[in-house]
């Protein structure tokens, strides 16, 4: 163990895609066969080399560890995976005979190939950035293969840096697996860590042997409460890896990163193992309130790094109120360090890449950049005095005192109408009610419809292109989109659906549209962040408080449906969603901009009714996804997110058939939400799990509308008429047809037409085929 001092100042991890994406170009370009690995390889250490300058230049230092080693190709948990060699026995082919895989076989690993299946991907605890989820049995033999972080590491010497190695922890690994299909009932990945530890310590005596001084081993599992796993067998396990982690003789010192929360029961366990430094995520966490002596004594001969910096949202923030939170972790030990809470791979890489941003908005934002250039504020603070940074400290002040008094952050007329609500305007008439006014929509039994989006085509994406870059006129793109909606509308008028819809083809995306057209948001044009793999999103910002200037939706839905009779549904984004894939202000509890937003949406409905539009879906495809990691928390969640959807709906006549769209199968915890919602319909994804979320439904009473779906979106296989009859059999035998809808698993945006078509024929054909046999039939098709 060498006795080097941890870095003052230092981030977690820093996005990796590149500030122009490049890595995501490079990365399809090998996809698609036009560059050869070896470019690849050459793209990848431009963009580590790139990094590592910006990041000396932004003020980490060159040669003390303070700069992590995060860069990925595809995923870190993937990356871990193929380090300590838990690979499944579908891919074994891809390995050479020392068990390594080359990048090809990285990728496929991570996609998949032909009836290999990838592996699955699943959310990265409370974020919109998505992992690989590692399968793990009793037979899954463990093996370290650490050539790539050795590399990284001497190609980083070489150009004159000391950096820090980054690897997902041994419990966290373990804690985000699942039982591959050859484990037996019970087995519980967590069962091999003692295997995975050794292959671990093997890894940290490689690293002392080339010279490395700090590695960082990320264990978020350490803060959530939202795993698999209980958390009596996580606090149990961090004693025993870091335990076996610490007492390895030559080794780096290890720095045990926790972000995403507090570590709470957690805490003990690791502050009395052997590691040299913990991180503290202050910005969604807090300090313990209390210690027991024997965690107070570990803990002050550890180097706490202080987690103050936001890693996962845009705001710059209180810096003067980080740097007193730094300061109180002097209290808990002499030796205290400043760093992000989080990897900054939830953010943009720099706002000076964003210049037509107002620039009043601008000075009040940091990304990735700027999140770095703070760090380095608070440690000079930290090592030279309050007095040497008081300059940053004002001007930070200063620009959230101008945030706070700017026109448009708080607007009386919005604050008053949130204010005047009462409980009646969360409330519809009972379902019964609302079903019988709904029989005048005379849908035939087990109704077949779509999620809302139709395939978007190459036409329609130039059409978008060519209207931001002005060579399209905005008559003209309207001419192509009202097109696009009547192909659509006699598309699935041929196909014989009951509930139609018009194809979503003038959306850029399902949040970002309407982002543009309410005031309160920005939208930026380099703010790209990683969502998994190559996919990157650009979430909007929502600055100010919410309103809508005029109609959004309207003239497209009632446009659709003067071309047919048959019901067109009106397409809407639900609060939660919204907010949960932008990024959001710091300044208002959520549950009031969800109202905000939830509000706007109100008002659309009632303007889609009054034109006509007769049923309406409000997706909350992330109402799981923001569900808070800790228990305590998420009451409070589930009350104000259901809130502001009933808030958004209730407005609704009881003759309008309220939908919504949820994107995920393991219903539980958020099955009484789901409940709570109140749609007349929900249709929710099931085909993945061969519908078993049916009898999920059956059990908990819910007994409104459901659609569960009869076949997977995600990937271009068209299913056969008998499957989906078999689907459909299934869910017939448990729940009465009459509450029965018939839909796909999601919407059908990244689809191709061909597959598409022959899909929705397929499940036409079922629908009516199990109509036929349950001679439930009410209106002839
Ligand atoms: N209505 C949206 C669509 O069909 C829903 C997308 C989603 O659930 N993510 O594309
Ligand atoms: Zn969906």
């Amino acid at each position: 163990m060498t006795a080097r001092t941890f870095p003052t100042g230092t981030i977690i991890g820093y996005p990796r895609i590149g500030r122009r994406r490049e890595l995501k170009r490079a990365v399809e370009a090998f996809w698609a066969g036009r560059i050869d690995a070896e470019e690849l390889e050459r793209t990848a250490a431009d963009l580590r080399a790139v990094t590592r300058d910006r990041l000396v230049a932004l003020g980490l230092g060159r040669d003390d560890s303070s700069i992590p080693e995060s860069f990925s190709f595809y995923d870190q948990v993937l990356d871990a995976a193929l380090a300590v060699g838990a690979v499944p026995a579908r891919f074994a082919h891809l390995l050479d005979a020392d068990g390594r895989t080359d990048l090809a076989g990285l990728f496929t690993i991570a996609r998949g190939e032909g009836e290999h299946a990838p592996l699955e991907m699943t959310k990265w605890f409370d974020s919109n950035y998505h992992y690989l989820v590692p399968e793990i049995s009793p037979s899954t033999s463990f093996s370290l293969h650490a050539e790539r972080i050795l590399a990284n590491v001497a190609e980083a010497r070489a150009a004159g840096f000391r950096t820090r190695p980054v690897v997902v922890g041994p419990v966290t690994f373990l804690a985000l697996a699942k039982p591959a299909d050859d484990a037996p009932e019970g087995f519980r990945p967590l069962d091999r860590l003692d295997e995975l530890v050794r292959v671990y310590a093997q890894l940290l005596e490689r690293l002392h042997e080339a010279g490395v001084d700090w590695v960082q081993l990320d264990e978020p599992a350490l803060v959530s409460e939202s795993l698999d796993e209980s958390r009596e067998r996580i606090v149990a396990a961090i004693g025993a890896a870091y335990g076996a982690l610490g007492s390895v003789a030559g080794r780096p010192a290890i720095f045990v990163a926790t972000p995403y929360g507090s570590l709470d029961e957690a805490l003990p366990a690791l502050a009395t193992t052997a590691v040299e430094a913990i991180g503290l995520d202050l910005v969604r966490g807090t300090l313990p309130e209390s210690l027991d002596a024997a965690t107070a004594a570990a803990l002050a001969s550890k180097t706490l790094v202080a987690g103050v910096v936001d890693g996962h949202n845009i705001w710059r923030g209180d810096l003067a109120g980080a740097f007193e939170r730094v300061e109180a972790v002097r209290t808990l030990s002499a030796t205290v360090a400043v760093s992000t809470s989080t990897s900054l791979l939830h953010v943009p890489h720099d706002v000076e890449d964003e210049p037509q941003l107002d620039p009043r908005l601008a000075s009040w934002l940091a990304f990735a950049d700027q999140k770095v250039a703070q760090v380095a504020v608070l440690a000079r603070g930290l090592a030279e005095g309050r007095g040497s940074i008081e300059g940053d400290l004002d001007a930070a002040s200063a620009a959230l005192a101008d945030r706070a008094a700017a026109p448009g952050v708080r607007v009386p007329a919005v604050r008053e109408r949130l204010a005047g609500l009462a409980d009646r305007d969360f409330s519809r008439a009972p379902y019964e009610v609302r079903v019988a006014a709904q029989e005048s929509l005379e849908l035939p039994g087990l109704p077949t419809t779509t999620i809302g989006s139709f395939p978007q085509t190459g036409e329609i994406r130039r059409a978008r292109a060519g209207l931001v870059s002005g060579s399209l006129s905005a008559d003209a793109y309207a001419a192509q989109m009202r097109e696009e909606i009547e192909r659509v509308i006699r598309l699935q008028e041929r196909i014989g659906l009951d509930v139609l819809v018009h194809g979503e083809p003038e959306r850029n995306d399902m949040v970002q549209y309407f982002a543009e057209l309410l005031d309160g948001f920005a939208v930026t044009t380099n703010g790209w962040v990683q969502s998994y793999g190559s996919r990157c999103t650009r979430p909007s910002i929502l600055w100010g408080d919410v309103s809508r200037p005029e109609p959004m939706t309207v003239e497209w839905s009632t446009y659709a449906q003067s071309l047919t009779d048959k019901p067109v549904k009106g397409m809407l984004t639900g609060p939660v969603t919204i907010l949960a894939w932008s990024f959001v202000r710091d300044d208002l509890p959520l549950g009031e901009t969800a109202r905000q937003v939830a509000l706007a949406l109100r008002d659309e409905i009632t303007d889609l009714e009054g034109a006509g539009i007769r049923i309406i879906q409000v997706d909350e495809p992330a109402l799981r996804e923001l569900l808070p990691l800790k228990r305590a928390d998420q009451p409070a969640y589930l009350d104000w997110s259901v809130g502001s959807f009933r808030l958004a709906t209730a407005g609704a006549a009881s003759a309008t058939q309220i939908h919504t769209h949820l994107c995920y199968s393991e219903f539980g915890v958020v099955i009484d939400a789901i409940k709570n919602l109140d749609a007349d319909v929900t249709s929710i994804e099931a085909a993945r799990s061969r519908m078993e979320v049916v009898d999920d439904l059956a059990t908990s009473g819910f007994d409104h509308g459901i659609g569960p779906g009869v076949y997977d979106i995600h990937s271009p296989r068209v299913p056969s008429v008998d499957e989906v009859t078999a689907l459909l059999e299934r869910a017939v035998a448990e729940i009465p047809a009459s509450r029965l809808w018939v839909n796909p698993d999601c919407g059908l945006k990244t689809r191709g037409y061909d597959e598409t078509v022959a899909s929705l024929e397929n499940l036409v054909a079922a629908t009516n085929e199990v109509r036929a046999l349950a001679g439930r039939e009410r209106v002839s098709v």
